[in-house]
């Protein structure tokens, strides 16, 4: 086979994706299973292995025919020394040398980087981004994360924890976020954060549809609320309206900060629509500055869950090409 072949992994914290792909991006194999977090750093390495090992054989190769393994994991890590510390996700990780712990098992060079960087650089090489100099990637999930593309290249700042786009203040004095802050978007426009909203306005006895759909005893979730607001409750579309209002304002900031072509959403929050999205756009282009508005665009990730596996075949064929 012409070319090198990169394995590559997407660790969260509860399912591991791995792939095996050409460096333009060509998808041979993927696997998906559990990630195991529960049962402590050995079984999630073995499910790391493991996953590999099966997408290879699906590919019909060999793990000695990979160049390298590439694994996007949770932060925060160091990408020189491939250790992560203390990912929340993760317990009983601690500081663990991911990267040379993973070359013994696989007897190949690894990388490491952080998912959502790796998400980042996916959609700039092979999805939204293509072709662009200067992009931001935000993925709404559970929490906010996202990359900064930089003249092509991710930009880390001085300890390579730059691209902390949920940590931006949106509401001084707003609701508490995991980090210690109050009023982040992501205390405010993540899944997390529009769930206990719902929450909040169960309780209320508010939110009449919502609570039709967690009549059986279900936790609210984005998805409920996004279900409720298409049924016509008034309350689950206002929340959604707002928490889209918030990620608007944040990405504005960071439009303004950086001046990038395009800004690129991703995660699973997105579900949601233009229920989100409508009032996230104008937040954006009401709140950006003329010169920075001009031209800039704001698109929806193309590669999905895969966007951060095929960020690190882009990063494995830079840093170790055939
Ligand atoms: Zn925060």
């Amino acid at each position: 086979m012409a070319g090198a072949i990169y394995g590559a992994v997407d660790l969260g914290g509860s399912k591991v994706l791995s792939l095996v792909a050409t460096p333009d991006g060509e998808v041979l194999a993927r696997d998906r299973r559990p990630t195991l977090a529960p049962e402590g750093p050995e079984a999630v390495l073995r499910q790391i292995e493991d996953s590999l090992r099966a997408a290879v054989a699906e590919a019909g190769l060999t793990l000695a025919e990979l160049r390298a393994v590439g694994i996007a994991s949770p932060g925060p890590l160091d990408v020189r020394t491939g250790v992560v510390s203390h990912p929340p996700n993760l317990p009983g990780w601690g500081e663990l040398p991911l990267r040379r712990l993973m070359e013994e098992r696989l007897g190949l060079p690894v990388a490491v980087d952080n998912d959502a960087t790796a998400a980042a650089v996916g959609e700039h090489a092979f999805g939204a981004g293509r072709g662009a100099r200067h992009m931001v990637f935000v993925t709404v999930g559970t929490g906010i994360g996202g990359g900064i593309i930089c003249d092509g290249r991710p930009y880390r700042g001085k300890s390579g924890a730059a691209g902390e786009l949920g940590h931006i203040v949106v509401q001084t004095d707003g609701p508490p976020c995991g980090c210690g802050n109050r009023g982040c978007v992501e205390a405010l426009a993540s899944g997390t954060a529009i769930a206990r909203r719902a929450r909040e306005l169960l309780a209320a006895g508010r939110a009449a549809a919502l609570a039709r759909l967690t009549a059986g005893g279900e936790q609210p979730t984005a998805e409920l609320v996004h279900r409720a607001a298409l049924d016509g409750d008034e309350d689950c579309r206002a929340l959604l309206s707002e928490a889209g209002r918030y990620l608007g304002v944040a990405l504005a900031s960071y439009a303004n900060a950086l001046d990038p072509e395009l800004i690129v959403l991703g995660g699973g929050v997105l579900q949601a629509g233009e229920m989100l999205l409508a009032p996230a756009r104008e937040a954006l282009f009401t709140l950006t500055l003329p010169q920075i508005r001009r031209d800039l665009q704001l698109e929806l990730g193309a590669l999905g869950a895969s966007a951060g596996a095929l960020g690190m075949v882009a990063e494995l064929h830079r840093e170790m090409p055939a």
